[in-house]
């Protein structure tokens, strides 16, 4: 292997390391949060008394989220970069030794020799595994079988791994050595060493998923016997035939997590690879004879090289994973296979519908608890479930007891029934047994925040934390509110706790990571995602693994401390700055996005000292202390926050430079006059054409003047939204506004920076942390604005959003939701930090996911809504005025406007008012 492929094996050991600390720290909170508060009983989940094997694995490469299963990436494999990223990693060895390959396997022994003896080799640690790599890599073949445990594990593990040699047998124990199994990775990957398995297709992807390892140059004994056309390919046949050794194949179904294995099991897993290597021999004896003989032929088959093609092409297998919740075809086939007689056409749809809920409830609860589907809930007792209706607890425990009756699971195990997750959950089945109409989307997030959210009744695992994390990453369970009511009666604590829960940061923004020069100066400390990109882009290497640390292999531009400046090297505290609070925080964009976006690029980076943490009240502080400097920002440079009202050039005289118009105002107030006009009282009338007035330059309005008021401000995007809602009576008025303004403003607002990874001194904090965990999102972002124009908290962000663009629901007084397209942040790369969001080919010039082809410089999510063009103007005004100066400055005040409002306590060492960009 190369280094760049060992020190990324090395970051993802650190990194899940890393998480793992994190995990077990949170789970001991939370468990001293849990016997602090013993509110209900039903809070204790069955794994809190029992920990499982797997738990104590730090490096999990398979979890039961829904993300799909990231491959190894092969670096030495020039051919593989520009690849799908999941392709095989060894696909071009493979490929090789399809076209040609020939199994030598010559053995010195005679089968008088080959018999068990008492000795092997029980491999659990570490040394002990680099020893047996430092044997197998001198080794020309060697034989290999795994056992697996699946009854307790949601994917499955590999629990014990059989190598045996020509002179040894070793048990590798894979739970003792789940973590450093990557150490064999080289000589199952050496397309030099022949591997003999027997039936691989399972072992080849088991190796995969659980360590990375990939199988180059197989010999598969049953695929030998296929070719061979022997009468039965098993193992057991062919270790009567060619060995005269019995083996008892029930021993497969034994739980191979137990230690110490009793001697049986010792005796049969031993067996399983012990003789491969003399039964490949012979079986290749065989096929090598035939090659022989029909060598006179023209167009002969080759026996042996058929076998060994046939071999290795189980090896480009590769292992996915179910990223899939069930639907409706799981449920319909579970019915299918359970339900006598006429078959699913007879089944009601509510029944089907409780089948599919309960399959889904198993599903996650399954992937919640590291269970395998049929330990949770079996088929059957899903079906009884779903077949009679049950009001209590206790009924629905009978029931599943009395559908199973003890199912035997294997020699000695039996599943108890109903399982410990029934147990600990029933109140769950209850739930959704009771309240039919629960949808799918509805019951996965309440199950997730009600085992795993704050508080939550289940450990929070290395296998269960993504479920909770990403929360994009649920595909057709996707959480979505179900409606519109009730928004006006959330009291502001509720609504507190909402936003809270909402926006708040979901994982620590610090990790703390670091960076060094090339000449080992600490640059700066960053979080994981960044350290990962440049390890990815072999532009740094690993040097240190806890907390991890990179080297850069190339020269940064700048560093940051020989400025003077130890800001850069301060490592900093997932805390509000302002109080100190650690529950919760959001980040806080000290210099509002309105005027940031429109820096020159150059002034953009070192973003991080002008992000900090605040708390939810300390936020609310700031928010409002910046709306109003921002205010006294536009009276001091004449230059008003919203677009400027249409003035006739007739009218120009009449020019006064005020706030203007702010387009949801002037919206608002046509659209109230359309609807309800007529009815209003005459005072109300009057105050809203005033303000249609006020726009129009102050001259009489008509109909149609009041219609084209309703798309002032939009962007193409959300225009095209509001035509197709209207019908498209609205095509012509669109016409005549969209020129004179939107074109002007928004033009030049789009600034797809480029994200030159040689500019180092766009190093900086937190940058692009998590934009895909909504952890970003921040009031200025998403500002929930009710009809007089008032800030308030976006208590239920995504209901808000299906409701704009404005008041169409008839109802006057309705929210809307204003995207104050600073977001552009995360949508149009404005920041030259945001590297990870860059196509991977480099070409940054890509458009926004909707626009279309020939507004290439138009983001169409681009709002007037916000203070986008009152930012841009400000900016420019500085940058003629008074030039870079004026921006640093500028900086300064509202490093000022923060402090004099939050008077921050806890700002990190090194944060400075006069900081120079
Ligand atoms: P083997 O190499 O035949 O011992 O099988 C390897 C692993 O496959 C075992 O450890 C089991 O986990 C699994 N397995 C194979 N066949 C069965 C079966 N019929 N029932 C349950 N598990 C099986
Ligand atoms: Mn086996
Ligand atoms: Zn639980």
């Amino acid at each position: 292997m190369k280094n760049g492929s060992k020190m990324r094996m090395a970051f993802v050991i650190a990194t899940v390391t890393a998480i793992s600390i994190f995990l077990t720290a949170m789970n001991r909170r939370r468990i001293r949060n849990r016997n602090r508060n013993k509110k209900s009983p039903s809070s204790s989940c069955y794994l809190h008394s029992e920990p499982k094997p797997q738990s104590a694995f730090k490096r999990v490469l398979a979890d039961n989220s829904y993300t799909p299963f990231k491959h190894f990436k092969n670096s030495n494999d020039s051919s593989n970069n520009d690849k799908a990223s999941n392709s095989h990693p060894f696909e071009a060895e493979i490929t090789a030794l399809l076209k040609n390959s020939r199994p030598e396997i010559e053995l010195s022994t005679e089968i008088a020799d080959m018999e068990m003896n008492e000795a092997y080799v029980w491999v659990n640690t570490e040394l002990q595994l680099k020893e047996l790599v430092n044997v197998l890599s001198k080794e020309r073949f060697f034989a290999v079988d795994t056992e697996q445990h699946s009854l307790r594990s949601f994917l499955g593990f590999t629990a014990l791994v059989q190598i045996s040699t020509q002179k040894k047998d070793y048990l590798v124990d894979t739970i003792a050595l789940h973590d450093f199994m990557s150490i064999l990775c080289p000589v199952f990957a050496d397309p030099s060493i022949c591997k003999v398995f027997h039936g691989a297709d399972n072992d080849v992807v088991w190796l995969q998923r659980d360590f990375h390892i990939y199988v180059v140059n197989l010999f598969d004994t049953s695929k030998a016997c296929e070719v061979l056309s022997k009468p039965q390919k098993s193992l057991a046949y062919l270790l009567e035939t060619y060995c005269s050794v019995t083996t008892n194949k029930l021993l497969q179904r034994e739980d191979w997590r137990q230690r110490p294995l009793s001697a049986e099991m010792v005796q049969y897993a031993r067996t399983d690879a012990h003789y491969l290597l003399y039964i490949a021999t012979c079986l290749i004896a065989e096929l090598k004879q035939l090659d022989n003989q029909n060598s006179c032929d023209d167009d002969k088959f080759h026996f042996v090289h058929e076998a060994s093609r046939r071999s290795n092409s189980i090896c480009l297998q590769l292992f996915t994973k179910e990223v899939e919740a069930p639907g409706d075809s799981a449920a319909s086939s579970l019915l299918s296979r359970h339900v006598s007689g006429q078959g699913v056409a007879s089944v009601s749809n509510e029944t089907q519908t409780i089948v599919k809920q309960l399959c889904g409830w198993r599903d996650l609860m399954a992937r919640i608890h590291d269970e395998s589907l049929k330990y949770v809930l079996s088929d059957q007792a899903i079906v009884a479930l779903s077949s009679q209706p049950l009001s209590s607890e206790s009924e629905i425990y009978n029931l599943i007891a009395q559908a199973d009756n003890n199912v035997e699971m294997g020699v000695n195990s039996f599943i108890h029934s109903p399982s410990p997750v029934v147990c600990s959950h029933l109140s769950d089945i209850h739930h959704i047994l009771s309240d039919k109409l629960v949808n799918h989307d509805h019951i996965y997030s309440w199950i997730i925040q009600k085992c795993l959210g704050p508080n939550g009744t289940c450990p929070l695992t290395i296998f269960n934390y993504a479920l909770l994390f990403n929360s994009n990453l649920k595909p057709s369970l996707a959480y979505k509110p179900s409606g519109l009511k009730n928004h006006r009666q959330i009291s502001r604590k509720a609504s507190r706790d909402l936003f809270v829960q909402k926006f708040s940061c979901k994982a620590p923004v610090y990790h703390n990571c670091r960076i060094f020069a090339n000449d080992g100066r600490l640059l700066c400390y960053c979080d994981r995602k960044k350290l990962e990109w440049y390890l990815s882009r072999d532009l740094a290497k690993l040097v240190d693994e806890d907390p991890p640390a990179i080297m850069l292999l190339f020269e940064p531009k700048g560093r940051p401390e020989d400025e003077d400046n130890d800001f850069y090297i301060q490592s900093k505290r997932n805390i509000c700055v302002g109080c100190g609070e650690g529950s919760h925080y959001l980040r806080y964009r000290i210099i509002p996005s309105c005027y940031r976006m429109h820096f020159p690029e150059h002034l953009k980076s070192h973003r991080s000292h002008d992000i900090v943490l605040l708390c939810v009240d300390c936020h609310e502080i700031a928010h409002a202390a910046a709306e109003k400097y921002k205010r006294k920002i536009a009276a001091e440079f004449g230059i008003p926050l919203y677009v400027q009202r249409v003035v006739h050039p007739e009218q120009e005289s009449n020019v006064q430079i005020d706030e203007g118009v702010s387009p949801l105002q002037l919206r608002t107030a046509a659209m109230a006059l359309i609807r309800h006009g007529p009815r209003m009282p005459h005072n109300r009338r009057e105050e809203l054409t005033e303000i249609v007035k006020r726009y129009y330059g102050g001259r009489e309005i008509s109909e149609e003047d009041l219609e084209r008021a309703l798309i002032v401000g939009m962007s193409p995007h959300e225009r095209r939204r509001f035509e197709k809602k209207r019908g498209i009576s609205f095509r012509h008025v669109g016409k005549i506004t969209a020129g004179s303004e939107e074109e002007t403003h928004a033009d030049s607002t789009t600034r797809i920076s480029n994200g030159d990874v040689s500019k180092v001194d766009s190093l900086d904090d937190g940058s692009y942390a998590n934009e895909e965990t909504s952890n970003n999102v921040d009031r200025e972002h998403f500002m929930v604005k009710d009809d007089s124009g008032n800030p308030s908290l976006a208590s239920d962000l995504a209901v808000h959003a299906s409701v704009s663009p404005t008041a169409s629901n008839g109802n006057t007084s309705s929210f809307e939701i204003v995207d104050y397209s600073e977001s552009s942040d995360s949508t149009t790369n404005i920041d030259g930090t945001n590297l990870s969001r860059k196509k991977p080919n480099g070409d940054l010039s890509y458009p926004p996911k909707d626009e279309e082809s020939t507004q290439t410089k138009h983001n169409s999510k681009q709002s007037l809504l916000g203070h986008g063009p009152h930012g841009q103007e400000v900016v420019e005004h500085l940058m003629k005025e008074y030039g870079e100066e004026g921006i640093g400055q500028f900086c300064q005040r509202w490093r000022q406007v923060f402090v004099e409002a939050v008077n921050p306590r806890f700002l990190p060492a090194g944060w400075d008012v006069k900081h120079r960009l």
